[in-house]
């Protein structure tokens, strides 16, 4: 297996390197005198200029690319993907590639450092020609990163009109060490939507111009070395990076804001779109203003960056992996158990962010291992902890908790069914399932609901999609093939009927403490198909009214004394086959019997 190289090996790549021609005149530094540091060094000119590249082999090379340096590191003027390294040296590092997802060919490694060169050096020509000038729009954020200043979350969606928002100080920690926090939002009663633990109320507040940028803006950066903008700077930049039209909208607003403060500084929010889509929000903050805005003509003493770190929602959700068309859907849960407590979290995770929970029942110590929730919450209802826990942990969620059985919830009016985008029941307990099966459908366009459940010894789970007016519900899966046949076993089921006076429960300690073994990871498998068909549901991506079933290892089940059912032994091609076939005619609720 290849590791790092001999010296050896090391010298015959550089060898090949400095043969490959790409660099004239190369030569190996002794690191005694050269000003430009590397294991091999040539001249290049680029656009008629002349300037000096290095290539350094790493230690752990061919396992981490090569690092491409250039002196001085303005030789072809401030370009995208050159930063200098320090203040003293003058030398710049190429960035020529993200190492994300790039797979390097250690077995190669002349052939891998001779492409690296060729490529930052094709780096070097884009740049010099401003053929990749909009990459500084895209990577704007790193760059107004190393301009430094402080900081301010912004919690509001960013709008796409010239206006002015607001700057929430919220001041907490202790005397000895102060935390101070600022957030930017429409009014600071947006605080708590996205931190329910933040109140707005009667925190300090001003307020930021806010200057959405023209797409397609090219701006260059502030210089990586040497003083910040200055406020001439600033709107010498703002003026470029316009639309047309819209600066008489920014005078307008810097205008009247001005008139209705005295405040002696001012915070202007720039949101400059990239050009692979959505955009970077920065700051600017003009210090000892006089009289009218920076922008238009007022005195200031000073002017600093501000970085504006994006927590908004529209940012955090798809950031997090989550999607955020989902997230204006309602969803309810009924029932917050091993299963659906797993499933709450998940559909929040998902991007799900409006929640109802439904479960009369209080989180004890004996059911920590399966549920979602720890021992913390112990002693609490379980929508209780579910609430805390989810709005919590997630930005932007809002959980409804309801903590009572569902029917006296839905037949009090608490819970309409017909609100929420999506229903998922896991309740576990047929007879009550049947019944919001009957409920949903007896809606004229009652929400697509997803019942689920999980089999006893982790031989499987199921989830079903029920949508109210298509064939196929939860009450199919208990109607009898033919009419004289015995009714009442899910035909779904994995679990074989128990022999006579026997049941899948354990009871530890006599009959009140009857519980069904199965363990958390065949809790959450169930519940991660629940959530999946939930969400294609939401989407609109499943256009079938299926049952999908996970099949686990039977043998702890079977050692028990019980048996599996058909449907278990089949193939998992075979049920995804047989994904609509529970669909019964005979059903009561959403058969067509003639
Ligand atoms: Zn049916």
């Amino acid at each position: 297996m290849p590791g790092p190289l001999t010296s050896d090996e090391r010298e015959r790549v550089l060898q090949d390197v400095a043969a490959s021609g790409l660099l004239r005149s190369p030569l190996r530094p002794d690191g005694t005198g050269g000003i430009l540091a590397g294991d091999l060094v040539g001249r290049v000119t680029v656009g008629g200029r002349e300037a000096r590249v290095g290539i350094m082999l790493e230690a752990r090379f061919p396992l981490a690319l090569p690092r491409l340096l250039l002196y001085p590191w303005d030789a072809f003027g401030h370009i995208p993907h050159v930063d200098p390294v320090d203040e003293e040296s003058g030398v710049g590092l190429i960035c020529y590639q993200d190492s994300e997802g790039i797979i390097l060919d250690r077995r190669r490694p002349a052939a891998l450092a001779i492409e690296a060169l060729r490529r930052g050096l094709d780096l070097l020509a884009d740049g010099a020609s401003g053929r990749n000038r909009a990459d500084f729009a895209e990577e704007w954020e790193a760059h107004w990163a190393r301009a430094g200043g402080d900081s301010v979350r912004c919690v509001v969606d960013p709008p796409g009109r010239v206006t002015d928002l607001a700057v929430v100080t919220w001041r907490g920690g202790t005397a000895g060490e102060p935390v101070e926090v600022r957030y930017l939002a429409e009014r600071a009663s947006d605080l708590p939507g996205y931190d329910k633990s933040l109140s707005g109320e009667g925190l300090p507040t001003r307020r930021a111009l806010y200057v959405p940028l023209a797409a397609g803006a090219t701006p260059s950066p502030p210089p990586p070395l040497g003083p910040f903008w200055t406020a001439e700077e600033v709107c010498a930049f703002m003026g470029a990076s316009l639309p047309g039209g819209r600066l008489s909208h920014v005078k307008k607003r810097a205008r009247r804001m001005r008139r209705r403060t005295t405040q002696e500084t001012e915070l202007v929010v720039f949101s400059l779109p990239r050009p692979s889509g959505g955009a970077t929000l920065f700051g600017v903050e003009f210090a000892g203003v006089q009289a009218d805005h920076p922008l238009f003509g007022g005195r200031c003493s000073g002017v600093r960056p501000v970085q504006v770190l994006r927590r908004d929602c529209a940012y955090l959700v798809p950031r997090g992996g989550a999607d955020d068309a989902l997230s204006r859907k309602r969803a309810l849960v009924v029932g917050c158990g091993a299963v659906g407590g797993h499933i709450a979290v998940q559909l929040a995770r998902a991007g799900v962010l409006d929640l109802t929970l439904v479960d009369p029942d209080v989180l004890r110590e004996e059911n920590v291992y399966r549920h979602v929730l720890g021992k913390t919450y112990c002693g609490y209802k379980k929508v209780i902890g579910l609430n805390v826990h989810i709005e919590r942990e997630l930005p932007y969620t809002t959980v409804d908790a309801v903590g009572e059985n569902v029917l006296d919830a839905v037949a009090s009016g608490r819970v309409v069914l017909a609100d929420y985008d999506l229903v998922v029941v896991a309740l576990g307990s047929p007879t009550v399932e049947l019944d919001l099966n009957e409920r949903l459908w007896s809606e004229k366009h009652g929400p697509p609901t997803v019942f689920t459940w999980v089999e006893p010894y982790g031989i499987g789970g199921h989830a079903l999609l029920v949508r109210p007016g298509e064939r196929g519900c939860f009450e199919c899966l208990y109607t009898p093939p033919a009419p004289s046949a015995a009714p009442l076993s899910n035909r779904a089921a994995f679990a074989g009927p128990p022999p006579p006076g026997r049941s899948y429960g354990k009871a530890l300690s006599g009959c009140g403490s009857l519980f069904t073994p199965y363990g958390s990871a065949d809790a959450l498998q169930t519940a991660l198909l629940a959530v999946r068909l939930g969400v294609r549901a939401l989407t609109g991506v499943e256009g079938e009214s299926p049952l999908l079933s996970w099949q686990g290892d039977p043998s702890a089940f079977e050692e028990a004394g019980f048996s599996v059912t058909a449907r278990h032994r089949r193939s998992a091609a075979g049920l995804e086959e047989q994904r609509c076939a529970y669909v019964s005619s005979r059903c009561p609720i959403c058969g067509v019997e003639p």
